[in-house]
């Protein structure tokens, strides 16, 4: 099943029980707990916090969301995206637990050929919070679970909070059991690459206060009204319902591992380190356009410096795959061919999405070879002293001054059969993060790094300007 009409199904599901049909938001929300849209409900807050009337008792979305927090999973897991989509279903003081896992359940066991997912109902596993006995009840009843596949877990995993004082409540995840070829018996709490998460369902009904269930401590009320909050990941369906064996695979994510295959010459699946590499390259290169669509550009500060940090991210395991050539414009292609079906403002905002990729590329490339000499000299100088560990201070000189990420650092090193000194790496990067927060703090409002790209902003027209925001994440 294509993951177009698993969007579709989602949709169309939910619309037919009573939600309305909800667009995704911007992965850019002036919202400043956050950098970036990383669930479902982002949208909804106001609702769910009673700030704002809801309009709409239920709705329903497929929403872009990007987790910076998961980059380095990226490629390893087989269940990381930076950039995924969430579909959700969302109750605003209407229905409450039986009516979201009624729901949930009905969709993804109810057979393909009637419109559901038809997932076979003796694999699905479920989590529930540690006292949460009225959902692992309702999971019996409703489901037929058996008490053995519904596992129960403390705060930490299965309780959600916004990390303020203010709504939460517990979870319920749902599970997919892949088989014994994928991993150990004993399901979730054992193995979550075996047993795959798909879906989340939030039971919003307390009221915490400064401290939190996840660290122990009881709310402090329950909600007058309670909510339904779900995140189901889009990606993770597609790649059980394709038959493939993770994310990356998947229909809108695969074409550019093909792309880089085709640049490279070396085959997807022929090695494991080349692997983790293209799946990176797939990954990174979706996130990097749907980031560009949504108004971010390449810069040093929060946003950009994410944005960037992605695109040379690609760029360096291209050449590690021996390509030398510029490969953003092109990887950009693939990802619009395939995504805009689902958002047009790709297909519509092309040309300054590729502009702004095709920079950045050559930026980093020229910023690549003089960075190279400044490498080969402090290599040749460590050697020549009779050391064998690259100093931390050039290393932070390539980060700072030349935009060399740390592992194309430790990279070039381990290829002249060096090491580096992390430690005073690290030292002098938290150094530069503390006089930035100090410098950003001092700031109201502050201009991102966009000298490179005033060209592009003239020939495109203004996009909207981002600006400093104080980031955290909080996913669930
Ligand atoms: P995991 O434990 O696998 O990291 P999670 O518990 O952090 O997932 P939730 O915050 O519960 O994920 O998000 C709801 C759903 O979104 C998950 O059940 C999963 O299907 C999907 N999802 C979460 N993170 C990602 C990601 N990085 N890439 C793809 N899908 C994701
Ligand atoms: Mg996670
Ligand atoms: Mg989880
Ligand atoms: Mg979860």
């Amino acid at each position: 099943m294509e993951t177009h009409e698993i969007n579709l199904r989602f949709l169309n599901y939910f619309e037919g029980h009573g939600h309305t049909r909800v667009p995704s938001a911007s992965l850019i929300l002036d919202d400043p707990t956050l950098l970036f849209v990383n669930a479902g409900m982002v949208q909804f807050k106001p609702y769910f916090l009673g700030e704002v009337p809801p309009p709409y008792p239920r709705a329903t979305s497929v929403q872009k969301c990007v987790r910076t927090g998961d980059i380095d999973e990226v490629g390893k897991t087989t269940r990381h995206n930076t950039f995924f989509q969430m579909a959700g279903n969302f109750s605003f003081g209407d229905y409450f637990k039986e009516g979201a896992i009624t729901r949930a359940w009905e969709l993804i066991t109810t057979s393909q050929a009637d419109g559901g997912f038809g997932f076979d109902p003796s694999r699905i596993w479920v989590t529930v919070y540690e006292n949460d006995s009225e959902a692992a009840g309702l999971w019996r009843e409703i489901a037929g679970i058996p008490s053995e596949r519904i596992q129960a877990r403390d705060g930490r995993d299965n309780y959600w909070d916004m990390g303020v004082p203010g709504p939460g409540g517990p979870c319920s995840e749902i599970y997919y059991d892949r088989g014994p070829e994928y991993g150990r018996e004993g399901g979730p709490v054992v193995d979550e690459d075996r047993y795959l998460e798909i879906w989340n369902l939030v039971f919003m009904q307390d009221v915490r206060g400064e401290a939190s269930p996840k660290y122990g401590h009881p709310p402090i009320g329950e909600l007058p009204k309670k909510n339904i909050d779900t995140g189901m990941g889009v990606e993770r369906v597609a790649y059980l319902l394709q038959g493939v064996e993770n994310v990356y695979e998947t229909d809108l994510v695969r074409p550019v591992i093909t792309r880089a295959e085709e640049f490279s010459g070396r085959r997807y699946g022929a090695n494991h380190t080349d692997d983790v590499r293209f799946r990176v390259i797939a990954d990174h290169a979706r996130s990097g356009v749907l980031l560009i669509t949504d108004g971010v550009t390449p810069g040093n500060e929060a946003r950009g410096y994410v944005l960037r940090r992605l695109l040379r991210r690609i760029v360096r395991s291209v050449r590690l795959l021996g390509v030398h050539e510029p490969v953003l414009p092109e990887f950009a292609k693939v990802v619009r061919d395939a995504m805009s079906p689902s958002y047009p403002e790709i297909a519509r905002d092309f040309d300054r999405i590729s502009d702004v990729m095709r920079v950045e590329e050559e930026t980093f490339l020229s910023t690549l070879t003089s960075g190279s000499k400044i490498f080969d000299l402090a290599a040749e100088e460590t050697k020549r002293s009779g050391g064998d560990i690259l100093a931390g201070d050039k290393a932070f000189q390539l980060h700072d001054t030349y935009g060399f990420p740390i592992d194309l650092t430790l990279e070039m090193a381990a290829e002249q059969g060096l090491s580096v000194d992390e430690d005073g790496f690290r030292t002098l990067m938290e150094e530069q993060r503390q006089r930035a927060k100090a410098d950003a703090a001092a700031r109201k409002s502050g201009h991102g790094d966009l000298s490179e790209y005033r060209k592009v902003l003239e020939q495109h027209g203004e996009t909207e300007f981002l600006g400093y925001t104080d980031l955290q994440s909080t996913s669930r």
